[in-house]
């Protein structure tokens, strides 16, 4: 069997606080128990939020923290080109539709929401006419396109995936994939030709991953990736969800809500060590 890989897969929106380091020291720690590699991709898409200042500060954090990635780091932002293909992919086998809806007009006829909290999206634009949406793209009409999951879940058949936990080195536990509850996401936005559900899927395959390591506020999504994984026939992977590092209102840690960052709590005096102590390391 080909050795293990994982990733740590950060958005550099903001600066890495506790949150992420309890993610990061998870993925390296698993590489090592299982004899594998952790590498590192910085997941970039979102070009007015992703700053090079905060890619820098990853580098620098992790490093600073005594985590090293034996191969090249993977620039989501370089890839555009990449996402868009496997788009195409899913608009040939015709699962892929241009949506039109301003985020308005989506709250005001949600069907319900998704496992994240969202509105779930009516399907307003599934119904539209192809002389519609001719007429709308070439009016040039800010446009996001969805996957149709109905369709795609109808193709795709029934889903598993494997799931290992609570510790790294449990006995492998099959899982039903349940994508339904997700509705017709966006797998191409507004301002870029992808989005996370779709980047993440096209690059777990392009770097071999074997094992995604990822918190537990990511569990839900791991039913689109299977579901995408299984359309653009990307290899599986096993997932190991981990607990999420959370404030004294039990609420966890966000960029948003200004928790301290590593870079913070480094200039308070606090050392690797504290941060391994503070996440239960
Ligand atoms: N980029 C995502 C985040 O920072 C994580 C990606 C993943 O593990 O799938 O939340």
């Amino acid at each position: 069997m080909s050795k293990p890989r994982l990733r740590f897969a950060p958005s550099p929106n903001g600066y890495l606080h506790l949150g992420h380091a309890l993610s990061a020291l998870v993925t390296w720690d698993a590489a090592e128990k299982l004899g594998g590699t952790a590498l590192l991709r910085i997941e970039d898409i979102d070009r007015n939020r992703c700053k090079p200042e905060f890619t820098q500060a990853v580098f620098e954090d992790l490093a600073w923290l005594g985590l090293s990635w034996p191969e090249p780091v993977l620039h989501q932002s370089e890839r555009f080109p990449l996402y868009a293909e496997a788009a195409n992919r899913l608009r040939d086998m015709d699962l892929l539709y241009p949506c039109f809806c301003s985020r308005a007009d989506i709250a005001a006829r949600a069907t319900g929401t998704d496992p994240d909290g969202a509105p779930l999206y009516p399907g307003t634009c599934r119904h539209l006419s192809n002389a519609e949406r001719i007429e709308r793209l070439e009016r040039g009409d800010p446009v996001q396109f969805r996957l149709d999951s109905g369709a795609a879940i109808a193709r795709a058949g029934l889903l598993t995936y494997t799931m290992i936990g609570p510790t790294i080195l449990d006995r492998p536990q099959i899982r039903y994939a349940r994508p339904e509850r997700w509705g017709d996401v966006v797998l191409q936005r507004k301002d870029v030709p992808t989005a996370y559900h779709l980047s993440v899927v096209v690059d777990d395959d392009a770097q071999a991953i074997t094992h995604v390591t990822r918190g537990k506020d990511l569990e839900a999504a791991t039913d689109l990736h299977v579901l995408l994984q299984m359309l653009l026939s990307a290899s599986a992977v096993c997932y190991h969800f981990h607990r999420l590092v959370t404030d004294r209102d039990n609420q966890k840690l966000s960029k948003s809500k200004g928790s301290p960052s590593l870079r913070d709590l480094r200039a308070q005096g606090w050392t690797p060590a504290d941060i391994r102590r503070a996440v239960g390391f």
